[in-house]
């Protein structure tokens, strides 16, 4: 043993008799918010757009062409929902999908060029019970995506995007709230996030959003760029709005992304939120980008790629929960029994990973520690974790103010 190794460890012998605490409880607390539920890389979204009560046959028959379904076809044959489930879920049933959903009936692109068939999601018993089972189905989501979508025009390139064209804050709110309405008779409950239709939107779009309620938006389309001109925080979620709505990002396109964006957005902890239309058959004769129909292989690629990667599944209201819990809470007056939490986001009790480390100091150990929440309610650790080389407890709590106790539990 060298000199210098000798004194370092006589210096640690002499730390250590002088020590009150009975061997194994924490001296020291290390409390701090994982990035992502369960310590996980990235969170994973699948983002679909335009489910909707409506269909289309360019040629003008009594059903749907193939890829004309968006979502009227219901759970027929050839429908939308049963391609995506048959060509993709099957496969990767880990999957969560969230679409984004036209409540009334959707405005075609061009007056003279109607959908051969649009309605509200509350039109018909069938629609209403169709459209519930995929709200209820924990692997889907369904959010708002505007009353129409927009106003036609005389050509495709006239049409008018719904969030673009609200003269007036008051008029945005009013048929947002309309929009509400329907969806609400249709699934039971009111939509908590949504997306502007065809990422267009005015002055008066954010403070609508913030007034109806709505607890996350997705607002801009910005893929994951890997070439360094941007800055990495461009691509975090952010806040607007009184109520705090949490804004998140969409950051891959369902046909071109590529291994070097996924494993840019998997570096930085970075929303995996990818970018889809559920058909690619338009009334106006050209071909919706990117839809799942025309992607599927490139989709079926993504989800096997991020197969063997340490990612969480979620709707966007599950994403955007978390990031409310990481985002609007504070951890404070941590002391070696405990630490205490505040919060003020506007999603009712979150949850969020704690990674925990109540090792002694100068070792590397973690105490078996239980961890009490201030409602009395006890969390056990969900897997060890390391960080940096020092091992952690993980902890999913829920959210709540006051103080989280924490014992070591004997051996
Ligand atoms: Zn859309």
């Amino acid at each position: 043993m060298s000199a210098v190794r000798r004194r370092l460890e006589n210096a640690r012998h002499r730390i250590g008799a002088g020590r009150r605490t009975p061997p194994g409880h924490p001296l020291r607390l290390v409390v701090e918010k994982a990035t992502w539920l369960d310590d996980a890389q990235s969170a994973v979204m699948l983002s679909i757009d335009d489910l909707t009560n409506a269909w289309h046959d360019r040629g003008g028959g009594r059903r749907w062409e193939q890829g004309g379904d968006w979502g009227g076809g219901l759970r027929g044959d050839g429908s939308a929902l049963r391609f995506l489930e048959e060509r993709l879920l099957a496969d990767f049933p880990q999957v969560r999908t969230t679409f984004f959903t036209v409540a009334g009936p959707i405005s075609p692109y061009t007056r003279h060029q109607p959908f051969s068939f649009a309605a509200a999601l509350d039109a018909s018993g069938e629609s209403r019970r169709f459209f519930r089972a995929i709200a209820d189905d924990p692997r889907f989501e369904l959010a708002y995506h505007g009353y129409n979508h927009g106003t036609p025009g005389v050509e495709t390139a006239a049409f008018l995007q719904e969030f673009r064209g609200f003269e007036s804050l008051d008029a945005a709110v009013e048929q947002t709230r309309r929009g509400i309405e329907i969806f609400t008779q249709a699934i039971g409950r009111a939509p908590r996030g949504g997306k502007y239709g065809g990422w267009d939107y005015n002055e008066f779009g954010d403070a609508a959003v913030d007034a109806c309620g709505f607890q996350w938006w997705c607002r801009d389309w910005t893929p994951r760029d890997v070439t360094g001109v941007i800055p990495d925080a461009y691509y975090e979620p952010q806040l607007f709005g009184r109520g705090g709505v949490i804004a998140l990002p969409t950051t891959v396109h369902g046909r071109f992304w590529t291994h070097g964006q996924v494993e840019r957005l998997l570096a930085c902890r970075q929303l995996i939120a990818v970018e889809e239309h559920i058909a690619p058959v338009r009334p106006d004769g050209l071909v919706q980008t990117p839809n799942i129909v025309d992607d599927i292989d490139e989709l079926r690629a993504l989800f096997a790629y991020l197969r063997s990667k340490d990612v969480w599944y979620a709707t966007g209201s599950e994403v955007a929960a978390y990031v409310a819990a990481r985002e609007r809470t504070t951890v404070h007056d941590v002391a070696a029994d405990g630490f205490a939490v505040s919060y003020v986001g506007g999603v009712p009790r979150p949850r969020l990973t704690l990674r925990v480390n109540c090792a002694s100091p100068g070792t590397t150990d973690a105490t078996a520690v239980r961890l009490t929440q201030p409602d009395g309610t006890v969390v056990d650790a969900s897997r060890d974790g390391s960080h940096h080389g020092v091992q952690t407890r993980l902890f999913t709590i829920d959210v709540m103010d006051g103080r989280y106790r924490v014992a070591s539990v004997p051996a």
